[in-house]
């Protein structure tokens, strides 16, 4: 048997399973790594994700070559012709690869009709198998994170006593975290990386391309290897994760990355592996006396909600996409492709730093973001598809179950017990972009008022016999009787005004 690899470039570890199968056969057995034109152009990718994939893609096939492997480096159009053509002149009988994360590609690779027989190796850039999250999930009436975090904990001896208790008493300590910043807080300084040469003849192909692109490249200092991702990490747990916890849902203005660890790019592409991820945080609780609050949060992150997104992704029926829970059909506004168009000053400074970075922590991307996309009732499809072009860590697996699923609440409520819509008085408690912005967040029917203000009570009226069948939301309904009908003919005409674009974006 003549075997081939094919190395998919958010697959890019030493732990791949596809790749350890070959650990014997080291030198007979072929690599392929293919940077594809025709891939790249299904969205308007941001041109920061761009580089970063190809130059970390480049970097590992780069480390793979001095290590012996037998690489075969791949630019081109499509991955079919490529794929097709590396394989006969090689004489490849079976091409083996890791399983993609994202079901579209998997059933794209499974209707092709290869010249070799295919074999498919799982996946282990996350920690529950698909077949596992399954068997876990289908005895369940409701799922529930805080359930699936306490087995997850469990089954890797996370935090545990020896009597598989949690350390501390409680599980989950979230009511000690997510406080709003305070006056002349200074987050600590991000570690960042000078593009090496690599790097640099990606960004020119990147910046040459006549594809659709989206944001900026000139300041690209992202990690494209694991060696720096791990540095990364370090930095994150000796100088952040202290903090991690208790500014976790803060936001200050030109504050891109607070305390927030900024390893998703990594771990989503294998740099980083979840479980040495989890290990290394826990040790800082037992070794270096770190705040339960701030590990046991942060570790909740990856082996509780980046595992259940996954899970939940691939539990779902496949048209989960199409979910449009309340309906919304407005196109998302211009000013998402564009900052400069929005006078929002949160809206302002999320957009624009994700033009700059590629990045955005995950309080802007709920509480300002995927907020507003949902009291505006913009379609889901539409917000989904411009946050898989923007950010650097976007996959499939992780913007269904996140934008769909959490943040507009658009699968009716399999993820969320209920909608993520808030108006102004939470972005003002956990920021000061309200200080600096032209729209008063006090006011909710004049034309001053904040936007978020009146498209929150517009949606609460609009969907109340919606809202009131999921129970959660009643406490809060019952201010809609208290507001008055001169009140809401204001409301319904400011928003109006917004959606058209005529006054308050
Ligand atoms: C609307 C929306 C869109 C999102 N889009 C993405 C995305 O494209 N890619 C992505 O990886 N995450 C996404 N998230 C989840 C989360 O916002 C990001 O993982 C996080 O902001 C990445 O930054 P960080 O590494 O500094 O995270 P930290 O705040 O330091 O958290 C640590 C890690 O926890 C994991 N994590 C935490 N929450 C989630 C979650 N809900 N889903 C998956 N992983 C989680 C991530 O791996 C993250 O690196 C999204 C969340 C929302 C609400
Ligand atoms: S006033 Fe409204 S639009 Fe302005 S920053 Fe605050 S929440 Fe955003």
């Amino acid at each position: 048997m003549s075997i081939g690899i094919w190395i998919l470039g958010n697959q890019l570890s030493h732990e791949n399973t596809a790749l350890n199968s070959i650990l014997t056969e080291k030198l007979s057995a072929k690599i392929i790594f293919i940077e594809s034109l025709n891939f790249v152009q299904q969205r308007c990718y941001h041109q920061q994700k761009l580089i970063f994939i190809w130059s970390a893609m480049r970097h590992f096939a780069q480390q793979l070559q001095a290590e012996n492997y037998n690489i075969d480096y791949k630019i081109g159009l499509d991955f079919l012709s490529i794929l097709t053509a590396w394989i006969q002149e090689n004489n490849i009988t079976q091409l083996r690869l890791m399983l993609p994360c994202d079901r579209p590609f998997l059933k794209l690779i499974k209707a092709w009709n290869l010249p070799c027989q295919i074999k498919f190796y799982p996946n282990n850039n996350f920690l529950w198998q698909p077949e596992e999250f399954q068997q876990w999930a289908k005895s369940r009436k409701r799922l529930i994170l805080e359930d699936f975090y306490r087995e997850s904990r469990k089954k890797w001896h996370i935090l545990l006593t020896e009597n598989n208790q949690p350390i501390g008493g409680k599980w989950n300590l979230d009511k000690e975290n997510r406080q709003p910043p305070k006056k002349n807080l200074s987050p600590p300084k991000t570690l960042f990386f000078p593009p090496d040469n690599i790097t640099l003849e990606v960004k020119e192909k990147v910046e040459k391309l006549t594809i659709n692109t989206y944001g900026k490249s000139d300041n690209f200092s992202w990690a494209v290897t694991r060696k720096d991702a791990l540095k990364v990490l370090n930095n994150f747990i000796n100088n952040c994760l202290e903090n991690f916890g208790k500014y976790q849902d803060a936001m200050i203005t030109n504050q891109e990355f607070m305390w927030h660890s900024l390893i998703s790019p990594y771990l989503n592409i294998g740099l980083l592996q979840p479980l040495e991820v989890i290990k290394a945080v826990e040790k800082t609780y037992f070794d270096d006396n770190l705040p339960l609050n701030s590990v046991e949060g942060f570790i909740r992150q990856i082996l509780g909600w980046r595992e259940y997104m996954y899970g939940i992704y691939h539990y779902v029926e496949e048209d989960y996409f199409q979910g449009n829970y309340f309906n919304h059909q407005q196109p998302l506004p211009d000013f998402f492709w564009d900052s400069s168009k929005t006078k929002m000053n949160c809206l302002n400074q999320v957009l624009k730093q994700t033009e700059n970075t590629g990045y955005a922590h995950h309080i802007q991307r709920l509480m300002i973001l995927s907020n507003y996309g949902l009291i505006a009732g913009i379609s889901p499809q539409a917000l989904e598809d411009w946050f898989h072009s923007v950010y650097i860590d976007a996959y499939d697996w992780v913007m269904q179950t996140n934008v769909l699923g959490m943040g507009q609440f658009a699968d009716g409520g399999i993820l969320a017990s209920k909608p993520y819509a808030s108006s102004a008085n939470y972005i003002h408690k956990m920021s000061d972009y309200c200080t600096n912005c032209q729209y008063n967040y006090k006011e909710k029917s004049t034309e001053n008022a904040c936007p978020f203000n009146y498209l929150y009570w517009d949606f609460l009226h609009r969907h109340e016999d919606k809202l009131k069948s999921q129970g959660r939301m009643n406490l809060v309904l019952k201010h809609l009787e208290k507001i008055s009908p001169e009140t809401w003919e204001k409301i319904k005409y400011l928003k109006q005004l917004n959606l058209n674009h005529k006054i308050n974006t």
